[in-house]
């Protein structure tokens, strides 16, 4: 019934789209302008030099009026020729699209992943774990030819909640010599996990406005290095509305060379003076901190965390296994019917087995123990036997760690 409407505030939880602060909500009212006037150059500008700021790079961005599936395409249609082999490590489901996509325009990827099963879950080790670099160094030794044109993975893959160490796989690129790009997606860790696009040598970064820019969905990115540029020059692959060569062009004019959303680039704009204002170090360690107490709240209910390596933890969202006889997804139900809650279903491989608590963006320690509770009062409806209460660990948690001193004294 769309007429029947809750009491209060949704609380939408799910990792992304995050909820849009009322900042950034009033910036997309503002009136539209003319995009190839004086006014609107001024506004390019800004969010060019802004949002450069947030992928840490001093190398151009290039932003599209597209979800984030859109900017994953337009990422390897610059850098590759029709039939290229490229390589794509499978942290989960959206690794496992991204290779899809890229079999569907034509390339020929090759998934590398980790071998078997966990016997626990059951679920495949690789969607418990970060990139394993060494797998990737094995395969690109191996390529004696160079055949392989890109290296792809997922800086945070959402459908598991676990962050790769993208730095090694640079390492692990040059400790082959391979001339590899390497290719990144960071559409839910740009602005809430540490993310260093220059510093960590990433040929092309891909990411979307709906996760840590707090925005609503609807505007991506490709982040882009020198070698990227150039190896663009040389592409052969079919593209014209993805081609970085007339958008770079036109921004360097302050317009683009289609029509700009621009109500999106108002938004944005607030959005990277929001954290740009708070500092990107002190944006990851409220995600850091908010993601910990997450993790005790799972552990207090003796619940088991998605991720099966703490140094992974996702700072972004929470993925919980459901006990085998429990269906992940009656539980979500439950929680939204009677809480208003929106969670992460379990996706591809674990669908019904696991759901994803979101705690990135506009959160605070408030939300995430209303968040909590939710779960909690829905488990224990459910029927699930909790081993404790995880919304009073989280609480302590938070307490112990409180970061009121620092920010009024
Ligand atoms: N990659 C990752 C890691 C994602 O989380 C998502 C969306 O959630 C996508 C790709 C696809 O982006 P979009 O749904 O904006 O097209």
């Amino acid at each position: 019934n769309l007429n029947f409407h809750p009491a209060g505030r949704h609380f939408l939880h799910i990792p992304g789209p995050s909820p849009v602060p009322d900042r950034l909500l009033r910036a997309l009212s503002y009136p539209t302008i003319d995009h190839r006037g004086p006014e609107f150059a001024l506004l390019a500008r800004q969010v060019l030099s802004g949002i450069a700021q947030v992928f840490q790079t001093q190398h151009p961005v290039v932003i599209y009026p597209a979800s984030g599936t859109g900017a994953w395409e337009a990422a390897l249609v610059n850098v590759t020729n029709p039939g290229d082999e490229v390589l794509m490590y499978e942290t989960g489901h959206f690794a496992s699209l991204w290779s899809q996509l890229a079999a569907r325009i034509g390339l020929k990827p090759e998934i590398v992943a980790l071998p078997g099963n966990c016997s626990q879950t059951g679920f495949p080790n690789s969607w418990r774990r970060g990139v394993q670099a060494d797998l990737i160094e094995r395969r690109l030794r191996e390529d004696s030819q160079h055949k392989i044109r890109a290296v792809c993975v997922v800086h945070n893959e959402t459908s598991t909640g676990v962050t790769s160490d993208i730095a090694s796989v640079r390492r692990a690129i040059d400790a082959a010599g391979h001339p590899a790009l390497l290719l990144v997606d960071t559409i839910s860790g740009l602005g809430s996990a540490d993310y260093r696009h220059d510093e960590w040598g990433v040929d092309v970064s891909i990411s979307g406005s709906q996760k840590g820019l707090m925005l609503p969905p609807g505007i991506s990115f490709n982040a882009l290095s020198e070698r990227a540029i150039e190896r663009s020059k040389l592409s052969t692959m079919p593209r014209s509305f993805w081609a970085w060569d007339e958008i770079l062009q036109a921004n360097q004019a302050g317009s683009w060379p289609y029509t700009p959303n621009t109500n999106m680039l108002y938004a944005l704009v607030a959005a990277i003076d929001m954290l740009i204002n708070e500092g990107l170090d002190s944006v990851f360690a409220r995600h850091q901190r908010l993601a910990t107490a997450c993790r005790q709240a799972v552990h207090a209910w003796g619940l088991e965390v998605q991720c099966a390596e703490p140094s992974a933890y996702s700072p972004v969202l929470t993925g919980v296994v459901t006990p085998p006889d429990v269906d992940a997804d009656g539980v979500r139900k439950i929680i939204y019917e009677h809480f208003n809650l929106s969670l992460g279903t379990g996706l591809g491989k674990l669908k019904g087995r696991m759901f994803r608590i979101g705690h990135l963006g506009e959160c605070n320690d408030l939300s995430l123990l209303a968040a909590l509770t939710g779960c909690e009062m829905g488990l224990r409806l459910a029927g699930v036997s909790l081993s404790g209460s995880g919304v009073s660990a989280a609480m302590t948690y938070l307490a112990s760690t409180s970061s009121v001193q620092a920010r009024y004294h």
